[in-house]
């Protein structure tokens, strides 16, 4: 209780400071709107430094972002120690949140924004998914008090006294309602609880859910924004706690009905269903959102909105609103053009997400009081209607974090690398009438959203900090950086096959960073848990070192490639590839190698010799596919040899001339013996005589005689070295002809290559009729042939039909076959 009544204090200290100082916080956030605009008020949390707009980029991000950013700056978060959650990054199941599925939410509140008073009730309605369920837990701050409580289970109604409710210990927002009787598994109850008091105005971080302002035309605003945890701070619901991972698979309906003074105009989540006058001067709006809505994505906001609407042509059939709510003075023709957009954002959206998830319902664009923007289910925040990166942000959170949630503020990257990339594939697709150039449009989207830094995680390992989870850098720019090399690693048709898979497993649900990843390598068909796993719960970008030397190998101009992961631990050994080009005489010529190693070395065919190199080329100087923090072409470092060819070639079926002998080439000048060498046929070994050419790098393995049919294995072992090196031999397809040269990038690696001859046996002359077997009937068919004058009967070949050929034919007759 102690550390709660602190926690009190420095509230109303913090709006205390925030009256005497008089700021007006983020007022500068967006210069484009000019004198007069305000960023949201902050719910009297003390001046600090507003975000500012770089002019090279557009807005990008989130107001979160940049509102936590500004926080942190100004010392004020995080204002709780770090809570441990079984280790780093390790997400505990919060208990309270597995025994009920919420089905429903029923909102019903008044605001009194002359008094920031707030009351109503919730109706939660749920099912048991225990045995015998005896607790429901609910997050509501001590704000407010909780004035009834009524429960209705299968065996009726009744009410609790407001004392069956405990909790709020430390920073905790949860309370406990013990019901009277337990409800059984699987059995639907509802609890309706009332409550009312003054909304926090002294937030603890800025998040604090509900804002009571008044906006840049002059008039009141009442709004709320409660991402992460802090629906609890004007509504009372099941959600995860303060400072927790929490869990937003519990997605359910909802009826929100908000009463206000008759001057406002009040919008919310999904479909307004009434307009009524409770009391004079009071009107009441009432929303339903038939979608499953997490809890931090429920929200209204009362202010004095002029609405407009578009219609968005479905694909498919049918059509959707797309809804304006725009401050009266914010309704200016500028504003008009931008938020038209929004339907082609939809439309270009659409063949690369999916048809927009809630298209039964509405898109909804309101004004807010937010540096920024805050994507509600189906009615997004925004502090400004004219920045497209904006628009395109939460619209892409509809999609991906909306549609598909991130099942714990761990696995926020999930929501906000999407949104951010979402900005950049706007740019690439959008119509070329508004500027769109495909990928190099991209490129540069992605170049402007370079993390500053990359000391964090994309994986949030501190969900008790609000920075932490809205870091600018991590949860935002890196994070969509980590899907733009996802998509370069596995390709387009990949890629968006991908996010169609990812939505269809989950939709209407909550995925993790495990299942996302999941998702990702079985469509991409391989494994892509060693690309992401550094990429995500690492610190760091790459820095890739290239060097080449040239080689002419079998008269094919070749380079020897090494590349270096030179940045510095704690950033760890990247597994992914890169594209590396080459500048030759007959132009750039493109090759891709994967890289998994603090030093990777390749040989690659060129058409003509190389003159320099550039590592992941593109209109970018730096990062086009790959986040690094320095790209360097360096001097070549010899690596290992590697098996350039085989003769007969890897995989090859000889079916006539059977070799006496075959050729092992190596990409360099090696050491070796014929102890490094095995061949066997068919599992037994063939003895041969060995020698070896430095001009053409190549061991010759001689036999006694032609090879005889059967299946060989040619083994060269890695005590061939070359530049003090084992050899580089591993052969990922050894019946494979394009599975050389070998090697997996490191010294070391034996190779195995397989060939078989298959020659026919020559075919039986004498057994004339062709049934296989030497019969008095091959007789009759030559005799019958001979004197037919049939040509096939010159058995002598000597291009006439004499007696000779009946001696020769019976000679091989009783000669037999072989
Ligand atoms: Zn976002």
């Amino acid at each position: 209780m102690r550390t709660r009544e602190l926690r009190l204090v420095g509230r109303r200290t913090a709006a205390l400071v925030a009256v005497v100082a008089g700021m007006v916080v983020g007022a500068s956030a967006f210069g484009e709107q000019g004198p007069g605009f305000q960023g949201r008020r902050w719910l009297g949390v003390p001046e600090v430094p507003p975000f500012v707009h770089d002019p090279d980029h557009e807005i990008v991000g989130c107001g979160k972002a940049c509102r936590a950013r500004a926080l942190a700056a100004a010392g004020l978060l995080p204002k709780f120690a770090p809570v441990p959650r079984g280790g780093t990054g390790a997400v505990t199941a919060d208990p309270a949140l597995n025994t009920t599925d919420v089905l429903s939410n029923a909102i019903d509140i008044e605001v009194v924004p002359a008094s920031n008073f707030v009351s109503g009730s919730n109706t939660i309605t749920a099912r048991s998914l225990v045995a015998s369920l005896t607790t429901f837990p609910i997050q509501l701050v001590s704000d407010f008090t909780i004035s009834a409580v009524e429960v209705t289970d299968p065996a009726g109604t009744y009410s609790l006294a407001p004392a069956s409710v405990s909790g709020l210990v430390g920073t905790s927002f949860r309370r406990t309602i013990t019901l009277a009787r337990p409800v059984g598994l699987n059995q639907t109850f509802s609890i309706k609880i009332s409550y009312g008091g003054v909304a926090i105005t002294g937030g603890t971080s800025g998040f604090d859910s509900i804002a009571f302002t008044t906006n840049p035309c002059g008039a009141q605003e009442v709004s709320t924004l409660s991402e992460p945890y802090y629906a609890g701070t004007w509504f009372p619901c099941k959600d995860g706690d303060n400072q927790q991972p929490g869990d937003n698979s519990d997605k359910a309906t909802l009826t929100l009905s908000v009463t206000a003074p008759d001057t406002l105009v009040t919008t919310a989540n999904g479909v307004q269903q009434s307009v009524t006058t409770p009391a004079a001067g009071k009107r009441k709006y009432t929303f339903v959102s038939s979608y499953p809505i997490a809890t931090y994505l429920i929200a209204f906001a009362t202010s004095n909105y002029t609405k407009w609407s578009y219609t968005y042509n479905i694909p498919g059939g049918g059509t959707m609103p797309v809804e304006i709510n725009a401050w009266a003075c914010q309704d200016t023709a500028a504003n008009r053009t931008a938020t038209a957009r929004i339907v082609t954002m939809l439309e270009t959206l659409a063949p690369w997400y999916g048809v927009y998830p809630f298209a039964g319902e509405k898109y909804g664009v309101y004004n807010f009081q937010f540096g920024g923007g805050m994507e509600h289910q189906t009615n997004s925040g925004q502090g400004v209607l004219n920045s497209d990166s904006l628009t395109a942000h939460e619209l892409g959170h509809q999609w991906w974090g909306n549609d598909v949630t991130c099942k714990s503020w761990n696995d926020i990257w999930l929501n906000e690398g999407f949104a951010t990339y979402t900005e950049a594939i706007w740019q690439e697709k959008r119509p070329a009438s508004i500027g769109a150039n495909g990928t190099p449009q991209l490129l540069a989207a992605m170049n402007a959203r370079r993390p500053t830094s990359t000391t964090g995680t994309v994986y949030c390992t501190n969900v008790s900090s609000v920075a932490t989870i809205f870091s600018t850098n991590n949860s935002y720019y890196k994070s969509a950086w980590v899907l733009h090399m996802y998509r370069g690693a596995v390709g387009d048709t990949v890629f968006f096959q991908t996010l169609a898979n990812y939505r269809a497993q989950f939709t209407g649900r909550a995925a993790g960073t495990q299942d996302f990843i999941d998702v990702c390598s079985a469509t991409a068909g391989r494994d892509m848990n060693p690309f992401f796993t550094p990429w995500v719960y690492s610190p760091g970008s790459a820095n890739l070192q290239g060097g080449y030397q040239n080689v002419v190998l079998n008269g094919q101009p070749h380079a020897r490639l090494m590349i270096r992961q030179a940045q510095a631990s704690p950033a760890p050994i990247y597994n992914m590839p890169i594209t590396v080009r080459f500048a030759t005489s007959a132009g750039n010529a493109d090759r891709v190698v994967n890289i998994d190693a603090q030093t990777d070395y390749f040989l690659v065919p060129l058409p003509a010799t190389a003159t320099a190199i550039t590592i992941d080329p593109g209109t970018n100087t730096t990062s086009n596919w790959v986040l690094m923090s320095a790209k360097s072409t360096v001097a070549y470092v010899a690596g290992p040899p590697k098996v350039f060819s085989l003769s007969p070639a890897p995989g090859a079926s000889i079916t006539s001339n059977p070799p006496g002998s075959i050729t092992v080439a190596f990409s360099d000048n090696v050491t070796a013996s014929s102890a490094n060498f095995t061949v066997t046929r068919d599992g037994n070994p063939v003895p041969f005589t060995f020698s070896y050419s430095p001009t053409t790098f190549a061991a010759t393995l001689t036999f006694a005689q032609p090879l005889a049919n059967g299946n060989y294995i040619v083994t060269v072992s890695d005590a061939v070295t070359a530049n003090g090196q084992a050899l580089d031999g591993e052969v990922a397809a050894s019946g494979n002809p394009s599975s050389l040269p070998s090697g997996n990038g490191q010294a070391g690696g034996a190779a195995t290559l397989t060939f078989a001859v298959a020659v026919p046996p020559p075919p039986c002359r004498p057994d004339f009729d062709g049934n296989g077997t030497l019969q008095p009937a091959d007789i009759f068919a030559f005799l019958n042939a001979f004197f037919a004058q049939n040509p096939a009967a010159d058995f002598d070949t000597n291009g006439t039909l004499q007696p000779a050929d009946i001696f020769a034919f019976l000679n091989a007759y009783f000669a037999g076959c072989p």
